[in-house]
């Protein structure tokens, strides 16, 4: 704790996971006394650097890049990037270590890792993104490879980001590799991928609701965020005959009591992907529709809640809200948007809550996914992926289940989750010795 004092995220990360993991370690010999969490909590490498670039009017910025490459053990570093002015090391530390575990969840073969930027692409022209991911590229080059650590998106780093990134990579290494992942579908790319945290964590809902006999037919949902893991979660939802409510960014929330239709939500995607615009648009262009500024939607009812923008922005309060409106189930899109006592709060209720190392694990299994294509120089179907994205689904919430079932029979995905991920990249550092 003293060496991290000042990574409040990092330490809420760990702490959660070593409530969990610490006595399962205490009951099992193979790793007890190994000190194995304590290697586990400190990256094998953390590297930072320079990106200078230069803005439309000629004018010079510097911020600072990242790239944590917390464990190698089960494959290489595999997590995305992210570009956003809240960017440091703690959140990218916290989020490298949840890597760790929800790859390993996945069942293929890659460790974790995360990086990206406190530089914020909002208000940024193309060109100007452009020579930001160039210069980015420009260092990140020589620590990542095919074989070595393969990057992705996340908040602020969607297809575009992508796009320059490989190109400035492709042109310094003189190569075509699949050295990232979310690529273009006509340069390496795979069907499915932009879809696959928001489907894979209705999915994981789906099984959860399934082993009570439900679905998500007829049910009310309120999602979070605006951008690709709420867009596809919605998509998802819809699908499965739920009526989404909600949606939201950094500004606030929009509540739409008719539901979010097919047809509205492509309007989502024109104004978050295209135009860049904000939430508070869809309230002017649908009637049914009211913006709440600065607010988040988790105190509308609703029988599901998938919260999918960011880190903490579900709290204790509206963990409480959402229970007293009968809220049945909690996925998380998001990586740890709900906080401690928010988590405490759905478990007392027992409630079905999903954490997002096991709910959106869905996004890196499929870019697991397309790092299996490129090496083969192979294309999957569409459907060819989504099944195999069902299935690691599936056989995510059954280790959950198995190594989170309490005697009464209620499912702690978290505790579930944390042990499972933990167990196989714990054999697999043990096996390789003190290294
Ligand atoms: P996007 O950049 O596409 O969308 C992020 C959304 O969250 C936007 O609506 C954004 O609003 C909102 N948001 C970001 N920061 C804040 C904040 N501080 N307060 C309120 N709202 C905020 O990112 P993704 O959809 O890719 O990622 C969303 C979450 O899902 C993240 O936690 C990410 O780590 C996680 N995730 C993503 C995966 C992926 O495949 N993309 C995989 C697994 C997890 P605004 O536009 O106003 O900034």
């Amino acid at each position: 704790k003293a060496r991290n004092a000042h990574e409040p995220e990092f330490l809420q990360a760990v702490q959660e996971v070593a409530e969990t993991v610490l006595p399962y370690i205490a009951q099992h010999e193979i790793y007890n006394g190994k000190n194995i969490l304590l290697r586990m909590v400190e990256p094998e490498r953390a590297i930072m650097f320079r990106v200078s670039w230069v803005d439309d009017n000629g004018e010079i910025h510097v911020n600072r890049g990242y790239r944590i490459q917390m464990n190698s053990a089960i494959g290489p570093y595999k997590g995305g990037l992210r570009f956003h002015p809240s960017v440091n090391i703690s959140i990218l530390k916290f989020l490298a270590f949840e890597q760790v575990f929800k790859n390993s969840l996945t069942t293929l073969p890659m460790g974790g890792g995360k990086g990206g930027s406190d530089f914020d692409p909002k208000g940024k022209s193309d060109a100007e993104i452009m020579r930001f991911c160039h210069n980015f590229m420009s260092e990140l080059f020589r620590h990542i490879g095919s074989n070595t650590d393969v990057p992705a998106g996340d908040i602020g780093v969607g297809a575009r980001e992508i796009g320059f990134l490989f190109g400035m990579y492709r042109k310094i290494r003189n190569e075509f590799t699949g050295v990232l992942t979310g690529k273009g579908l006509s340069w390496g790319g795979s069907l499915i991928r932009p879809e696959a945290t928001g489907y894979g964590t209705v999915y994981f809902a789906q099984s959860m609701l399934e082993t009570k006999g439900d679905s998500f037919e007829g049910k009310i949902v309120a999602v979070s965020g605006a951008g690709n893991v709420a867009q596809y979660a919605t998509e998802k939802a819809i699908h499965l005959g739920a009526k989404v409510v909600t949606l939201s960014d950094s500004s606030g929330y929009i509540y739409d009591k008719d539901g979010i239709d097919a047809d509205k939500l492509k309007f989502v995607m024109h104004l978050k992907n295209e135009k860049r615009g904000r939430i508070s648009e869809y309230a002017d262009k649908y009637p049914s529709a009211v913006f709440h500024e600065g607010k988040t939607p988790w105190h509308e009812k609703c029988d599901i809640a998938l919260p999918c923008a960011t880190q903490n922005e579900l709290h204790g309060d509206d963990a409480k809200a959402l229970i007293d409106n009968g809220c049945i189930c909690v996925s998380e899109g998001a990586n740890m948007p709900c906080t401690p006592e928010a988590i405490t709060a759905f478990h007392e209720a027992e409630i079905f809550f999903a954490p997002g190392k096991a709910s959106n694990a869905g996004g890196v299994a499929t870019s697991g996914l397309e790092m299996t294509q490129n090496s083969l120089r192979y294309y999957w179907t569409r459907d060819e992926v989504d099944n195999k994205l069902q299935q690691i689904m599936k056989d995510i919430h059954e280790k959950c289940v198995e190594y989170g079932k309490e005697e009464n029979g209620y499912v702690n995905y978290v505790k579930g989750a944390n042990i499972a991920g933990f167990v196989k990249v714990a054999d697999a550092m043990l096996a390789q010795g003190v290294v």
